[in-house]
């Protein structure tokens, strides 16, 4: 695969647990690209209203925050998803806590704090050789992005490795917790009004529900090496 010819922009969305921050970061470090998880952002947003206790339902107020707080997503060589900070503090031991899980398609759906992130993601996008993960990626974000993956996996594979990671983190649920949890946000993510999930329609769908992690990573680049090929 000639690196001249790969896309500048490689999107990855797809519905939670789908597995799009593993094949992300390894794809990233396959191609020699920057990873960005533009989930983080509204996690850090969600994580500072909750912080300051601003009520998660106040449209208002959480609108006005994530247009104030200045949120930064670094590289970091020891973490691949990398550190993000709010306003100078490293918030990203925080960002993956159960009640930041429960609120942030809440907060997600809020028309102004999308814009308000979508304008710095895009901002991100312009370094190139970039892999963005997200639901919105391919349809509003960078809708001109060389390659799109629109990453799936049965809701019962989705939350056995929610329940995986959970446990690793010394967090105690069950698969049903889990479940519930990703239908619900599945739910909220989809039927939203504004840049719901949804594949976009030059995404090539990736169901990895019976793959390993290598099997998926190995598929998402000869998708990747197709659409060099065709922009070749
Ligand atoms: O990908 P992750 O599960 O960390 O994303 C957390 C939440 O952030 C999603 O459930 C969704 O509500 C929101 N999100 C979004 N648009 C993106 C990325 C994430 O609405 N581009």
């Amino acid at each position: 695969m000639k690196t001249v010819n790969l896309p500048q922009t490689i999107a990855i969305d797809g519905p939670a647990a789908s597995g799009k921050s593993v094949l992300a970061e390894r794809l990233a470090a396959a191609l020699g690209y920057f990873y960005f998880d533009t989930g983080l952002m509204y996690r850090a947003v969600t994580n500072e209203a909750l912080s300051r206790r601003i009520a998660i339902a106040d449209e208002k107020a959480v609108t006005e925050l994530a247009g104030t707080v200045e949120i930064n997503v670094h590289p970091a060589s020891d973490d691949a998803r990398g550190v993000v900070s709010v306003d100078g503090r490293d918030v990203s031991a925080e960002l993956h806590r159960p009640e930041v899980d429960r609120n942030v398609s809440v907060v997600s759906a809020y028309a102004g704090v999308r814009r308000a992130l979508t304008d710095q993601q895009r901002r991100i996008a312009r370094r190139g050789s970039i892999i963005m993960a997200g639901r919105d990626i391919g349809t509003i974000v960078v809708p001109d992005a060389g390659c799109k993956i629109f990453l799936t996996a049965s809701v019962e594979a989705r939350a056995r490795r929610r329940m995986r990671d959970r446990l690793e983190r010394g967090q105690h649920v069950t698969f049903e917790q889990m479940r519930d949890e990703i239908l619900r946000r599945d739910e909220l993510d989809s039927l939203r009004s504004v840049a719901p999930l949804r594949a976009a329609e030059d995404a090539i769908e990736l169901d990895n529900s019976d793959l390993t992690i290598e099997e998926t990573v190995q598929r998402a680049l000869e998708i990747v090496g197709d659409r060099s090929r065709a922009t070749a």
